[in-house]
């Protein structure tokens, strides 16, 4: 138990891939959220440590393949409570003093959209602050919601990464998914900004020495995707394509969307080739085999009926 107000339990290992935990507040056990401490397999967490934390209890957007919509929406998580899904990670592991990690990717993708949380802001920059997490590498996914709070957060984010993550320090990630807008408005359903004006952010927020802005595309059956779409909305010098899977979640399979594969269908490398050829750097997001029967996709863990086993 936390003084912060969220009790945490471990859920599930995934071996040499991931630990799962879940959470709820102790004045509101209808508010439950996810966590992960992941590593790539074969390389020691002293090198690469991955911790993925959720910024909103639930999820309010609810993406067809996303189980995070699976449990009802209870509002944004706090910054001090997204600070405590890093410390309870950090303390799972005594044996490694966090500020030797190499490389401590800390990625805002698990439950919500971060875009809605301010407190996403907050927790950064006292993380930053703090300096106590020399590698630290922070990484935030979003559906680009079409709204002033998330214009205004990304704003925000953008001077945050500047002043704090200078020097390749910083991850932005748009989850674009397809190129044909009723196709991505059937999947994430909520208006989001157009795939240009995501192009023109890209554009906007990189400096020199930052990373690459990573366009998330899902190969679901049916998605419609076109390289030249894609070009024409995104400056290859700015942007890099990551390429992945769609794992076996309840709403995925419910809506038909399932695509799993570890190693890349002839469709994926197809697609891949294409969009080098406009020029874009290609990353294939294989997973491992344990990842995908570890069940640790978004909303996974909190949704599944294990947690209320485990919540006892
Ligand atoms: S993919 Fe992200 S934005 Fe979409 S429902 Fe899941 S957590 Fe929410």
């Amino acid at each position: 138990m936390s003084g912060l107000g969220l009790e945490s339990w471990r859920v599930r290992s995934v071996p040499g891939v991931a630990e799962l935990y879940a959470a709820e507040r102790l004045d509101d056990p209808t508010r439950r959220l996810e966590f992960i401490d992941a590593l790539d397999p074969g390389v020691p967490r002293a090198e690469k440590w991955v911790i993925m934390v959720s910024t909103q209890y639930g999820c309010c957007v609810g993406c067809a393949m996303c189980d995070a919509a699976e449990r009802r929406f209870r509002g944004n998580v706090s910054a001090a409570d997204i600070l405590e899904q890093v410390r309870r990670v950090l303390a799972a592991h005594p044996e490694l003093d966090p500020r030797t990690v190499k490389k401590l990717k800390l990625h805002f993708a698990r439950m919500g959209e971060p875009t809605f949380n301010a407190g996403v802001l907050e927790a950064l920059e006292t993380l930053a602050r703090g300096g106590a997490l020399p590698g630290l590498l922070p990484s935030v996914s979003t559906v680009a919601p079409d709204c002033p709070t998330s214009a205004e957060f990304l704003q925000r984010l953008r001077a945050v990464k500047d002043r704090w993550f200078g020097g390749g320090r910083f991850q932005l990630q748009f989850s674009v998914h397809t190129t044909d807008p009723a196709a991505r408005r059937a999947l994430i359903p909520i208006r989001s900004w157009s795939l240009e004006r995501m192009g023109e952010f890209a554009r906007a927020w990189r400096r020199p020495d930052d990373r690459l802005v990573t366009l998330n595309a899902v190969s679901a059956p049916g998605l419609p995707f076109d390289a030249d779409v894609l070009a024409a909305a995104f400056d290859p010098a700015h942007c890099l394509v990551k390429l992945t899977p769609v794992h076996p979640t309840r709403r995925a399979a419910r809506n038909a969307l399932v695509d799993d594969w570890n190693e890349p269908p002839a469709a994926v490398r197809a697609r891949a080739l294409a969009l080098e050829r406009k020029g874009f750097k290609v990353i294939i997001n294989a997973p491992w085999p344990e990842e995908t029967a570890g069940g640790v996709s978004c909303g996974q863990v909190a949704s599944s009926a294990e947690v209320a086993v485990s919540a006892g």
